[in-house]
């Protein structure tokens, strides 16, 4: 059984490799986290694991979708999936919305534009993320939480200095 979802995931990944977003599907324990971050390691994609961003909304103080979230993990069931989308819509925009928003808010800057910032994304994965590695292994990074509003991350960030 296990053999089979296994298959079945890496079937998704193989069919949907030409696009930029690729599916991982399988059963509980198929090993799609662990070959996901493999995935991430050689191929420079960013992982949002459904199941992660689920779990995190559920541990976020004040999340309107907390208790249902938790209903549905605890008895093994199906989060509605507007929910499910929407924290994964949210995790895909957070950085580039931003930039969007802020060229049509007149920051006159000439990289604000979709076509430059698939670019500099790109550049950061390939570029900055190996240092960000190299510091990690020294146990130099510190990693804080920037989807939330401004005064929350500022909270943690502020621990950082105190
Ligand atoms: P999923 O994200 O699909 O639920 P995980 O990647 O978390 O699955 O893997 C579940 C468990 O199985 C983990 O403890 C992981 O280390 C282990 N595991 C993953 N891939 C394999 C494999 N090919 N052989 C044996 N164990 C594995
Ligand atoms: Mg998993």
């Amino acid at each position: 059984m296990v053999v089979s979802w296994v298959s079945r995931a890496v079937h998704s990944l193989v069919m949907a490799a030409k696009y930029n977003v690729v599916f991982v599907l399988g059963g509980p324990g198929a090993g799609k986290g662990t070959q996901c971050a493999k995935i991430v390691e050689k191929f420079g994609y960013v992982h949002l694991s459904a199941g992660d961003l689920l779990r995190e909304e559920r541990a976020k103080s004040g999340s309107e979708y907390g208790e249902l979230i938790d209903g549905h993990i605890k008895n093994g069931t199906i989060v509605p999936v507007e929910i499910t989308c929407r924290l994964l819509e949210r995790a895909m925009k957070v950085c580039t919305q931003r930039c969007l928003d802020r060229g049509a808010a007149g920051s006159g800057r000439t990289d604000d534009n979709i076509e430059s910032l698939k670019k500099r994304f790109d550049t950061y994965m390939n570029a900055t993320m190996p240092i960000i590695e190299h510091y990690e292994s020294k146990g130099l990074v510190r990693t804080i939480d920037a989807t939330r509003n401004v005064d929350e991350i500022f909270d943690d960030v502020s621990k950082l200095f105190a």
